[in-house]
């Protein structure tokens, strides 16, 4: 198929442009992105050129996708929750415990591990706190009934940290002294940057207090994850690496992705320097290649290390990970707060633009 009426391409040209713009600049190019598809559609209907053509055009430059995705991530607080709910299903195992349950012992049949994540975060009350405490040692009791491998992970604004830090504090020391009883293991998720001093500090001072059995989370993404780790290693502490996924200030976040990774390579390797366990927490192929060869060239034994991963993400990898010999654990939410969550995994989703327009049209 041609572009036979000359507009069509240089209209194509401009969008490229934009497009190539908007790549670089994220969020401020929406605007342009809007105007430009306005403008198409009112010049299409002007003059009757061929649509069906100029989307032909952009799907073999591989760019209707990501142009959609952008444009979705931005109208994403109007999309009904219906639809989101339909779509995000993927990603967490259902609103119960006793579905957290299930997927846990399937994932354990075929030998992956897991931890299990009560859905939930900044909570506003103290009786909030309270319920999702006993959630959370529910949890527990539960993989200690079931047998199941498993550990849990839990956020410190679901414990209260922004309604006041000594509550906070209180409430996850409970809570690892239940999984010490039990002998489990609480990792402390990482929220955005407000909350990074005050969980370092809750991780530190639980491990001053001699209790273990817990682990901290580092974002690759932050200037300052570099000297936070290089503090966390002279503790021996049990860290994941992740890109991270809250939407920072170039002030204080690489931005590029690139440098994340670099970023991320280079944390990985002090923290496997100095001895300390990680769970490698990535979907990126080239993460996930430069890991294999840092294991490799250290020499370490698959006891030393962990990777990664959210449910319902790059399941073919997942398994192939595991046939490589390693460990590899995922991380399984389930509850009735399932909307924050199931929207930050939608929008970092490749492929989100087709899944929701088939949840619309299709289903
Ligand atoms: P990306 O470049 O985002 O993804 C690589 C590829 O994986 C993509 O090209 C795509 O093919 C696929 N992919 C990735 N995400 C999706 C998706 N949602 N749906 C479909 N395909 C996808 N972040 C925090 O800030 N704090 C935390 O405590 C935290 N805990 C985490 C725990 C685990 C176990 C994992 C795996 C991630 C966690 N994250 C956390 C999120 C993390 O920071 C990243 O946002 C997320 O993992 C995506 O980065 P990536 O390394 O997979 O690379």
């Amino acid at each position: 198929m041609s572009i036979v009426i000359p507009e069509g391409q240089i209209f194509c040209t401009f969008t490229m442009s934009i497009i190539k713009i908007s790549q670089l600049k994220d969020n401020k190019c929406n605007l342009v992105l809007y105007s430009a598809l306005l403008f198409r559609a009112s010049v299409a209907i002007l003059t009757r050129i061929s649509l069906i053509e100029f989307c032909y055009y952009l799907a073999r430059k591989e760019v209707i996708m990501p142009l959609l995705n952008k444009l979705i991530v931005t109208a994403f607080p109007y999309i009904p929750k219906v639809i989101v709910g339909q779509v995000a299903k993927r990603y967490i195992a259902g609103v119960a415990l006793a579905d957290g349950v299930r997927l846990v012992k399937k994932l354990n049949n075929k030998k992956i591990i897991a931890t299990m994540d009560l859905l939930g975060e900044d909570v506003k009350t103290v009786a909030e706190t309270e319920e999702v405490k006993k959630g959370i040692l529910s949890i527990l009791r539960s993989i200690k009934e079931e047998t199941l491998v498993s550990n849990v992970s839990m956020k410190l604004t679901q414990l209260g940290l922004k309604i006041n830090k000594d509550l906070a504090y209180s409430t996850i020391r409970m809570i690892v002294e239940g999984a010490q009883n039990l002998g489990n293991f609480v990792r402390i998720d990482m929220e955005d940057a407000t909350t990074t001093d005050d969980t370092l500090a809750v991780y530190q001072h639980l491990r001053g207090e001699g209790l273990n059995n817990t682990g901290v989370v580092i974002q690759a993404y932050l200037h300052r994850s570099e000297a936070d780790v290089r503090a966390l290693v002279k503790s021996g502490a049990n860290i994941r690496l992740c890109k991270g996924i809250y939407n920072e200030s170039p002030s204080i976040a690489y931005k590029g992705r690139q440098e994340i990774r670099d970023n991320f390579l280079k944390l990985l390797r002090i923290i496997l320097e100095n001895g300390c366990y990680v769970g490698i927490a990535t979907h990126d192929d080239y993460l996930i290649e430069g890991a294999y060869t840092l294991i490799q060239k250290l020499g370490l034994k698959k006891e030393q290390y962990e990777f990664q991963m959210l449910l319902g993400v790059r399941e073919k990898r997942r398994d192939q990970i595991v046939q490589d010999g390693h460990r590899i654990r995922i991380y399984v939410p389930f509850g009735e707060q399932w909307y924050a969550y199931s929207s930050r995994r939608l929008q970092e989703n490749p492929q989100m633009a087709w899944y929701i327009t088939k949840a619309i049209f299709i289903h």
